[in-house]
């Protein structure tokens, strides 16, 4: 369906999620608080998100029958998660608005794609090259240059899909450890990056064209996965407008109505590099919920919904914290004494290690 209706949804309309994550929850009930109902659309019973709505579809992505009824069941459609299938996106496509559209999620659900977008856009990333299979994996890396990353082009998250290559004799295990038993895995390989830091800048953009961004934060990882975001970034103030600008200028060049997370590399030279791009709410900007007017996951529904977007000042400097594994029920109770933290729990009920439980955010009031 057409993506240039620029009629904002009215009160009451049923915004489709795919995805039952706690992006997904979060996301919906920001929709409430603004009048929408929402209707989550994922394969696994009792996801969080459908934990907040009545409106539920639990069926495999590939279920076209299912996604038929879903489409005819909502006004616009949007996702949580982005390793969606492209032919389930490009599906609901055909049968509803979908926001941001399949063109956006194709080009971020794959890092080559990805970064070639990037390099497109001018958008300043590290160095990289395509490589389709373990024999062509020596000249690739003799031309990026050790130390490198070998990551899987595609359903790579939190680290997983990614080896470190410091030495030649290491090639045949990378490959290995990257593509499994897939014989016809692709690979992406990166000169690494000796960063300083990691930051984010989260942008939406409207129907209108018209970006609001948050702010550049931090992001601190443990063992590959976030372990606190810490806003705003400390980064001198020229770092942050750029990367900000890169931020928004990807958004416009990808043609998105929606949020888009750009995920930067800060060096010791203060250059700022893309490293990875999610078009949907990011872990990095939970802290909205606590430390602005409008959150993210309110940004993204104004987005998607055709609303004019909201502010996005923080009225606070924030650390947020991922609660992973057994930390959300250990800490619940010490948390929630505290006043001066803010608890959001997702409604998981297997705390698997490394699993995000919740988080919890402090503000720091500027004096
Ligand atoms: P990704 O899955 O691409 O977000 O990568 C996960 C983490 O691995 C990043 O947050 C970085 O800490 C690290 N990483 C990824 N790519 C590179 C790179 N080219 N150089 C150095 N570190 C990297």
């Amino acid at each position: 369906m057409s993506e240039t209706s620029l009629t904002p949804l009215e009160s009451g309309a049923v915004i489709g999620i795919m995805g039952g994550g706690q992006l997904g929850r979060m996301a919906a009930l920001a929709a409430a608080h603004l009048g929408f109902r929402c209707h989550i659309f994922c394969p696994e019973p009792d996801a969080p998100a459908t934990q907040v709505t009545p409106l539920v579809t639990n069926a495999g992505y590939d279920d076209e029958a299912a996604l038929a009824s879903f489409a005819a069941a909502v006004d616009l459609v949007t996702f949580e998660f982005e390793n969606i299938p492209l032919s389930a996106a490009e599906f609901l496509a055909q049968h509803v608005l979908l926001r941001p559209g399949a063109e956006v999620l194709k080009t971020c659900q794959n890092r080559l794609r990805e970064k070639d977008f990037c390099r497109s856009a001018n958008a300043p990333t590290t160095r990289y090259a395509e490589v389709s299979g373990p024999e062509g994996l020596a000249r690739v890396v003799q031309d990026i240059g050790l130390p490198c990353v070998l990551k899987t082009a595609e359903l790579g998250y939190d680290g997983k899909g990614q080896v470190m290559i410091k030495a030649e004799s290491e090639l045949e295990a990378a490959w290995q450890q990257m593509a499994g038993a897939d014989p016809a895995a692709a690979g992406i390989v990166e000169a690494f990056v000796d960063f300083r830091l990691e930051i984010s800048v989260i942008v939406a953009r409207g129907t209108d064209g018209t970006c609001r961004a948050y702010p550049a934060v931090e992001n601190q990882h443990r063992d590959h996965i976030l372990e606190q975001t810490i806003v705003p970034a400390r980064i001198a103030e020229a770092a942050a407008q750029r990367a900000e600008a890169i931020a928004r200028h990807l958004a416009e060049e990808i043609g998105l109505v929606g949020l888009l997370a750009v995920e930067m590399f800060v060096t010791a030279e203060d250059e700022v590099l893309v490293n990875e791009l999610a078009p949907r709410p990011h872990n990095s900007g939970h802290w909205t919920l606590d430390a602005c007017a409008t959150s993210q996951f309110e940004q993204f529904i104004r987005a998607v919904a055709g609303l004019p977007l909201g502010a996005t000042e923080p009225l606070a400097d924030a650390v947020m914290k991922n609660l992973l594994g057994d930390e959300a029920e250990a800490r619940r109770l010490e948390i929630l004494a505290d006043p001066a933290a803010k608890l959001h729990l997702y409604g998981k009920t297997e705390a698997r290690p490394g699993r995000k439980m919740g988080h919890v955010t402090r503000l720091i009031p500027r004096d």
